[in-house]
């Protein structure tokens, strides 16, 4: 197969200053780099293609041997006509680049297949009372979208993808195998149909570009740790009219310092003196809105639980709430005073009496019950 002219490889005209060479040629590296064409085989021949181009056009002697001679007046004239392996064609690269790009892998690729566009996840962090009660959280994510200089079609502003001159447009051309004439697809457009020779200067004729995205997210009340809310269509744009990926947000819910959560059910931990757990009492509780009294009966044991009905989390799209559980701890006093040890030791006996009392009624029935017979 023949030598594509060089100029024609970097789409410059034979009157093309050193600058506009360097800058179709490093549109053109950028959009064939191997490690963004990952599944497109022809895209290395292109990038090799474009870059053995620069190499001759892009040094004055070499161009004026090529400008007079085509390409034979290269072979044998210190110039290989290639690259001899890839090393070489990256060197090339990243000197007129003068760094290392960082490209993500996939990228547009292969012909005008539609292409749906990638799901995206999002870690998000939110306070216990924000999941409790529901919020909407501003989010900023960088996506992938369809460019709006060029409508995604990579040719600069003004300009269309051309008709492939090889092909036709029809995206493939027949080979010679013997006898047999058969359809292979297009060396020169990738099978596309068209080819960008001016690419759009905003996308580097990729046809996307990355921007930051607003979004909003709604989050249910109740929402528990490590849920993911779905946000469909909100991933990176599809390409040639395929569908955008889903963004999932991952929800992170801090703990409460107060609250303990268990499904939908609120547990909170209070103590009381042994008194008040004797005696009963009215305990304030928090919830997650006003707090509420709660009377703990007299006699009330240490670890007992107390059920205050729909004050704990919603379940997510229902109106039906869990409840908040109160578990009470009697404290034992400490530090006694001398009065107060006294009363003690007064009631101990008391008890003690109580006890007798209650034994010696016990036996007083029992004789009763007997003699009675
Ligand atoms: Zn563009
Ligand atoms: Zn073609």
């Amino acid at each position: 197969m023949s030598k594509r002219d060089y100029y024609e490889v970097l789409g410059v005209s034979r009157e093309a200053g050193q600058d506009e060479i360097k800058s179709a040629y490093r549109k053109l590296a950028f959009k064939f780099h191997p490690d963004r064409n990952q599944d497109d085989p022809d895209a290395e021949s292109k990038f090799k293609e474009a870059a053995e181009a620069y190499e001759v056009l892009g040094d004055d002697g070499k161009r004026q041997t090529y400008d007079r001679f085509g390409h034979d007046g290269l072979n044998g004239n210190g110039f290989s006509g290639g690259f001899s392996s890839n090393e070489d064609i990256f060197g090339a690269f990243s000197d007129i680049f003068g760094e290392v790009f960082g490209f993500s892998s996939g990228g547009r690729g292969g012909a005008n297949r539609p292409r749906p566009g990638a799901d995206l996840r999002y870690n998000l962090d939110i306070s216990f009372r924000e999941a409790a009660k529901g919020a909407e959280v501003d989010i900023t994510i960088p996506v992938e979208q369809e460019c709006d200089d060029c409508q995604g079609s990579g040719a600069a502003p003004g300009t269309t993808p051309e008709v492939c001159p090889q092909c036709g447009g029809t995206g493939t051309v027949q080979q010679a195998q013997g006898f047999f004439r058969i359809s292979v697809t297009c060396p020169q457009c990738r099978g596309a149909g068209s080819m960008i020779s001016d690419p759009c200067p905003e996308c580097m004729g990729r046809g996307t570009v990355i921007r930051d995205k607003d979004l909003k997210v709604r989050i249910p009340a109740g929402v528990d740790n490590n849920s993911r809310l779905r946000l469909r269509g909100e991933g990176e744009g599809g390409t040639n009219g395929g569908p955008p990926g889903d963004l999932y947000v991952v929800i992170h819910v801090e703990p409460d310092s107060v609250f303990e959560r268990q499904g939908q059910s609120l547990i909170i931990r209070r103590e009381i003196t042994f008194v008040e757990a004797a005696l009963g009492h009215r305990l304030e509780v928090p919830t997650l809105d006003d707090p509420v009294n709660l009377d703990i009966p007299k006699g009330t044991q240490s670890g007992e639980v107390f059920r205050l009905r729909g004050l704990g989390l919603p379940h997510l799209g229902s109106a039906h709430k869990g409840d908040l559980l109160v578990e009470v701890s009697v404290k034992t006093p400490t530090h006694l005073n001398k009065r107060q040890e006294e009363l003690l030791a007064e009631f101990a006996e008391i008890e003690a009496g109580k006890l007798t009392t209650k034994a010696k009624g016990f036996f007083k029935k029992a004789k009763d019950k007997v003699m009675g017979e």
